[in-house]
C-alpha cells in the first residue's frame, strides 16, 4: 500500500485532500492521472450499463436532499455506526436558507438511491418505461465515517455508481443472479484479477435496513479482504415509503415494483486496479516498476518520443506523430532524459504503449511502437500509426 500511495502521490494520480493545510483526513484529490482514470472507469460504466441498454434511463440527481427524503427512507434513525454505546448517523446534515424561519435542514445524500426513488415518478411520467427497467447514475457521496483508512477504500466523500432495477416480486430472485453476472462480467472487463474478488452472502443481521438480501463483492486488497461492490434486493421498501406505485398499461394492475440494486464504489474500484495492477519486475536487466492496467482503462494511451531532445529535425518528425495521435486519444509527450528512464516513466503509470521517433525515420518513415508489457518494439510506417493503435485499443 505505501508503494501505491507513494506512486500516486509522485505521479500525479491522488493526492492527500487540502494538503497545504495539514490535510483533512477522509479525503483525497486526484490530479491529471488519477481524473483521467477515474473518468476512464465511469465512462466505461456508464458505456456498459446505461448507453448501449434500451432498459436503463440515466440521472444526475442532486446532492443536497431534503430531511423527509430521510426519515421516509429510513436513513434518519438506521444510518448509523456504534459510537461509544451510542448509534452515531454518519449523514451530514447542513441547512439551506439564509432568512431566519426560511432555513430548511438538508442532509449531502449518503448514497445514490434516493436520487432515483424520488425521481421515480417523473421518468414514468417522461417515458412510460415498462417493467423491468432501471434508473442510474453516477455521482458524489458523503458519509461521516467514524474512522477514515486505508487510502482511497473509507472516506468521506466519494464517487459512486449506481442504479435501481425496478422488477415484479416475483421475478427479483431472477433479476439479482442476472445482475450478479452482469457485475462479473464488469469486473472482468476492466482488468480487476478475478481470482481476487469473492462473493460473500452477507448474514441478515449484518444488512442493511432495506435489505433482504445481500451479496458483497469483496477483493482482497492490501490490507486484507474488504468489500469492493455490493448487490442488493431492496424489495418494494422505499417506493413504498415515498408512497410511489406502477402502473401496467397492459394487464392495468397498479402495483409497487420491487428493486435490485448494484452498486459500484467507483474509488473502490481505482484502489482495486491500482493494486491489481502494480508490479516490481525487470527488464533488460533493469528493474522496474509498472502498472498493468488495462489498455482501455489506463489514464495515458501512447507516448510519443524524439529520440534526442536537442535534435531539430526528430523533434519535428515526431511532434508531428504527435499531433496525429492527438485527436484520436490519451497522448503524452515527453524528450526528458534518456530513452531507456522515459520507457521506465510511462511503465510506472500504465501507458501501454510508446512510439519513437529516431534516426531511421528520417529516412523511411517508420517509428518504433513499444509494448509495455513485454518490452517488445516494431517498426511500422507513420501513415499506419493511428490505426495500429485504434485496433490495439478495441
Ligand atoms: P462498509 O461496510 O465498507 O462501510 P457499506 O456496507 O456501508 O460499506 P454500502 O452502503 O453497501 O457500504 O455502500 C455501497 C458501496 O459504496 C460499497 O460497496 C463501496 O464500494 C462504497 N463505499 C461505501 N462507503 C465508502 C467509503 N467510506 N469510502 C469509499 N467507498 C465507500
Amino acid at each position: 500500500m505505501k508503494k501505491i500511495i507513494s506512486l500516486c502521490k509522485r505521479r500525479g494520480f491522488i493526492y492527500p485532500g487540502s494538503e497545504i493545510y495539514g490535510g483533512l483526513s477522509g479525503t483525497w484529490d486526484y490530479g491529471p492521472l488519477g481524473a483521467e482514470l477515474l473518468y476512464n472507469i465511469k465512462e466505461a460504466w456508464w458505456e456498459k450499463f446505461v448507453k448501449s441498454r434500451d432498459d436503463m434511463y440515466g440521472l444526475a440527481s442532486s446532492i443536497i436532499m431534503p430531511e423527509q427524503v430521510w426519515a421516509a427512507s429510513g436513513h434518519l434513525e438506521n444510518f448509523t455506526d456504534p459510537l461509544e454505546g451510542e448509534k452515531f448517523n454518519t449523514m451530514f446534515k447542513s441547512k439551506v436558507g439564509a432568512l431566519k424561519g426560511e432555513t430548511a435542514d438538508i442532509y449531502l445524500r449518503p448514497e445514490l438511491a434516493q436520487g432515483m426513488f424520488v425521481n421515480f415518478k417523473n421518468i414514468i411520467d417522461s417515458y412510460h418505461p415498462k417493467i423491468p427497467f432501471g434508473i442510474a447514475q453516477i455521482g458524489r457521496c458523503f458519509r461521516n465515517e467514524i474512522s477514515p483508512r486505508d487510502f482511497l477504500f473509507r472516506v468521506r466523500e466519494f464517487d459512486l455508481m449506481e442504479f435501481e432495477y425496478f422488477v415484479r416480486e416475483k421475478d427479483w430472485e431472477k433479476y439479482f443472479e442476472y445482475w450478479k453476472k452482469e457485475m462479473w462480467d464488469w469486473i472482468k472487463e476492466i482488468g480487476l484479477d478475478k481470482k481476487k474478488v469473492h462473493e460473500l452472502e452477507v448474514a441478515p443481521e449484518n444488512r442493511a435496513h432495506y435489505s433482504k438480501r445481500t451479496i458483497d463483492f469483496e477483493y482482497d486488497f492490501p490490507f486484507g479482504r474488504k468489500e469492493l461492490y455490493g448487490l442488493a434486493y431492496r424489495t418494494d421498501h422505499d417506493l413504498k415509503n415515498h408512497k410511489l406505485d406502477y402502473y401496467d398499461e397492459e394487464t392495468k394492475e397498479r402495483f409497487i415494483p420491487h428493486v435490485v440494486e448494484p452498486t459500484f464504489g467507483a474509488g473502490r474500484t481505482v484502489l482495486a486496479l491500482l493494486s491489481s495492477a502494480y508490479e516490481e519486475d525487470e527488464m533488460g536487466g533493469e528493474k522496474r516498476i509498472v502498472l498493468k492496467l488495462k489498455p482501455q482503462i489506463a489514464p495515458i494511451k501512447v507516448a510519443v518520443f524524439p529520440l534526442l531532445a536537442n535534435k531539430e529535425n526528430l523533434i519535428k518528425k515526431a511532434r508531428e506523430v504527435y499531433e496525429i495521435l492527438k485527436p484520436e486519444t490519451a497522448v503524452m509527450w515527453d524528450d526528458n532524459g534518456n530513452i531507456g528512464k522515459r520507457y521506465r516513466r510511462q511503465d510506472e503509470i500504465g501507458t501501454p504503449w510508446c512510439v519513437t521517433v529516431d534516426f531511421e525515420t528520417l529516412e523511411n518513415n517508420t517509428v518504433t511502437i513499444r509494448d509495455r508489457d513485454t518490452g517488445k518494439q516494431e517498426r511500422i510506417d507513420i501513415k499506419e500509426i493511428k490505426n495500429c493503435l485504434l485496433e490495439k485499443l478495441k
